[in-house]
């Protein structure tokens, strides 16, 4: 309780400070923010990576965790790649992003994102660079995740492509899909996708326009 309404007293702060830089984008294009008609499955959590699932955020104050322990620990320059990727990515949009300093794992108001770093005790689906899961799903709520896991390759992967990478993680973790999920259903590589691209080798660390609009829609 205490967390909501700290981060909603802090949200109108943020929000105006903000706003200015938020670019006015009128419509999308293309439906790409889970559910879709082309994708839509309840969301539910869990700890089986290959069962996870694409789900929107709680709500629009996002608190993110990087691990700091071994295992799954990001490095002082990952995380700094991954904090300048958020604050030129996410905080514009009608996101509110929060580091938090004191993650909770359980409960009703958990930190939203918690990144790690793929390591052997943790590893990837074969073939997969990165990868986001909902761990722990909102019953009350057909779409939305309270915790999303979000794991990236070692030892560059929240640093290479100007954080391209972690833009497209983090995109899942808010519910932004790929061109194959999307309603029409477009070519994983179709450049509208900004970050949220897939298929491709060398991601681009920036939101396309569509997906900050659906963002800002939804949150
Ligand atoms: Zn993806």
């Amino acid at each position: 309780m205490l967390r909501s309404l700290l981060a909603a007293l802090s949200t109108v702060t943020v929000l105006a400070v903000v706003a200015v830089q938020t670019p006015a984008y009128a419509t999308h294009e293309v439906d790409s923010m889970v559910p879709t008609t082309t994708y839509h499955p309840i969301c539910l959590g869990t700890t089986d990576l290959l069962s996870g699932m694409v789900c929107q955020t709680d709500n629009a104050n996002v608190y993110w965790y990087a691990d700091s322990n071994d295992p799954g620990e990001l490095e002082d320059n990952d995380v700094a790649s991954l904090e300048n990727m958020l604050s030129t990515q996410y905080a514009p949009t009608d996101l509110a992003i929060y580091y938090d300093g004191s993650p909770v794992f359980s409960g009703t108001a958990q930190t939203d994102i918690v990144y790690q770093e793929s390591e052997d005790a943790l590893p990837l689906p074969s073939g997969y660079r990165g990868w986001t899961w909902c761990n722990d799903d909102v019953s009350t709520e057909a779409y939305a995740c309270d915790q999303q896991y979000v794991r990236i390759q070692s030892p560059d992967g929240y640093r290479i492509f100007g954080g391209g990478l972690a833009c497209h993680e983090t995109g899942h973790a808010v519910g932004l899909l790929h061109g194959a999920q999307a309603y029409p259903v477009l070519p994983s590589t179709d450049g509208r996708f900004g970050c949220m691209m897939n298929e491709i080798y060398e991601l681009p660390y920036y939101l396309g326009s569509d997906q900050v609009h659906q963002i800002n829609n939804t949150y």
